[in-house]
Order: C-alpha cells, then structure tokens, then sequence
C-alpha cells in the first residue's frame, strides 16, 4: 500500500495511482465521518463491506448498460477504476422523505414523496455541500447543460434498477446520493461514467416490513450495530455466506464529537 503513489485521501477512501495509466486503486478505509466530520469513528469491517457491496451493484448497474468507472475488484479493500474528473457535485434520488429535505420542507420521516426527486449538491466541504439550481451549475461551468440531462437521465435509471434489486431482498431504497466522473476512452470519445461508490454509507436503505435503518444513519443517530447492518445488506445481496454462529461485531476505536 505505501509503495503506491497516493493520489487524494477523503473521509471514507483513499485514492492511490493504478497499475496503467488512466487507472487507480479505490481502498476502502474503516472510517466514517458524519455531519461534514465533526463525528468520527472508526468501523472495523466497514471498509470491506463497502468494497463489496460498491463492487456487485457497480457489476449489475454495467449489466443493464451504465456506464462505471469500476474495473474489477483488486482485494478484500481495493478495487481498481477508471481515472475520472469528477464532476464537482453530489446527485441525490429520492423516493421517500428522510434527512435534509424533511428539514427543508418540514415533511414528516417516511413520508411518500410525489415522485423520485432529484438533487444536485455542490461539492465543497467548507460550504456543508449546498443544494445548487442547474442555474449555479450553468453559469459556474460545474457541468454542462448535456452532462445535466446525462447524469439525470443515468440517476432515473440507476434508481429504477435499485428500487427494484433492494425491493427483492426486502428492502426499500429510501435515497441515495452518486458522484459521475468525465472520462476519455482510449478511441479518444468522450463520455460520464458513474464513480465514487454505491454502498449503505451513500443510501438510506429500511428493511421493508419492519422500516429498521440498515445504512449509515445508524452511525449518523447513534443507533449501534452499525457494521451488523452493513453485513445484513452484504448478505441479503448474495455477498456474503450467512453464518449465524458468529455475528460480527461492531468496534467503535474512537469516536469523538467535535
Ligand atoms: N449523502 C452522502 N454524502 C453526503 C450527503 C448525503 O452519501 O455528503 C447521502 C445520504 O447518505 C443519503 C442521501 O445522500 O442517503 C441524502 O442525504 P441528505 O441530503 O438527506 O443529507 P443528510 O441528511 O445525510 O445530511
């Protein structure tokens, strides 16, 4: 790991240059981070459950035809991708209300939204990640007008295929957010794959019957058992031999509220 030339460290992933050029190595780390990082702990496990769980719905969405910047998986907490430019925002699905738009539309938690609900979030940190018109997104030159209707037309489809995969292991995709990247192929044509990673740390995923939260709000709310939630996605997906003998546990090694 240390011999690879690192290339960015973010909050949950390290990004270090891959084997050929136009690739690199996604590492997925313990850490988790929430409320724009003034809660932090370390999961063990977390990592390579996300590297697994990113991997199969990163395989099945280029199943159907979506574009990914997912190579093949490397190791139990790195896989190797395409080198992108990310594109500077955060695109958010929704299908039922929960966090920050039932603050901002004071809807109750659970609530049906209308219909699937799009959002884009300017990625800058400092900023808490702002909710952006296509207007700010025109006139700052974060994406062109194309890349909008692209990256909206790939959201429906994405969260089309989802709802109904999480649906058929009884569970209801409540939201997620992804991140595209602008690559260049090597016939020199230009195109937006989806990056980053689809994992519980990026959806809000409640088990059908019973609405328990399997995702990262269980981290967020302080509701325990994170990783056994992960590893209950992990399984319910096919990923992992269910083993009642020895549940995982969850290790907290630090957590520190800023
Ligand atoms: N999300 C994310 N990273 C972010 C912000 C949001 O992965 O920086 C995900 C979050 O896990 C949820 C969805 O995007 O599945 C919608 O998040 P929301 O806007 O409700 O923000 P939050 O309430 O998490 O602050």
């Amino acid at each position: 790991m240390s011999r690879r030339e690192k290339i960015y460290e973010g909050k949950a992933k390290i990004l270090y240059k891959g084997p050929k050029p136009g690739t690199l190595v996604q590492y997925f780390k313990d850490d988790a981070t929430a409320f724009n990082a003034q809660k932090k702990a370390t999961l063990n496990g977390k990592g390579v459950l996300n590297n697994r769980i990113s991997e199969h719905i990163m395989v099945k969405l280029a199943d159907i035809g979506i574009p990914t910047h997912f190579i093949k998986r490397l190791n139990m907490r790195e896989q190797l991708i395409k080198e992108v430019e990310i594109i500077p925002l955060e695109v958010i699905c929704r299908n039922v209300a929960a966090g920050s738009i039932c603050k901002m539309l004071g809807l109750e938690e659970g609530s049906a939204l209308p219909r699937s609900i799009i959002e884009f979030c300017y990625k800058k940190d400092e900023l808490n990640d702002p909710l952006v018109a296509e207007e700010h997104i025109l006139a700052f030159g974060w994406a062109s007008s194309a890349e909008i209707d692209e990256m909206t037309a790939l959201t429906l489809r994405i969260n089309d295929f989802l709802c109904g995969l999480f649906e058929g292991i009884g569970i209801q995709l409540v939201d997620f957010k992804i991140e595209f990247g602008r690559y260049t192929d090597e016939n020199g044509d230009q195109m937006i794959l989806l990056a980053d990673e689809i994992s519980p740390d990026s959806c809000r995923l409640w088990d059908s019957v019973t609405k328990k939260k399997l995702d990262k709000d269980r981290f967020r709310h302080d509701l325990g058992d994170v990783v056994d939630a992960y590893t209950e996605v992990a399984t319910r997906l096919g990923i992992l031999k269910q083993n009642p003998g020895t549940p995982p546990k969850l290790s907290i090694v630090s957590n520190e509220d800023e």
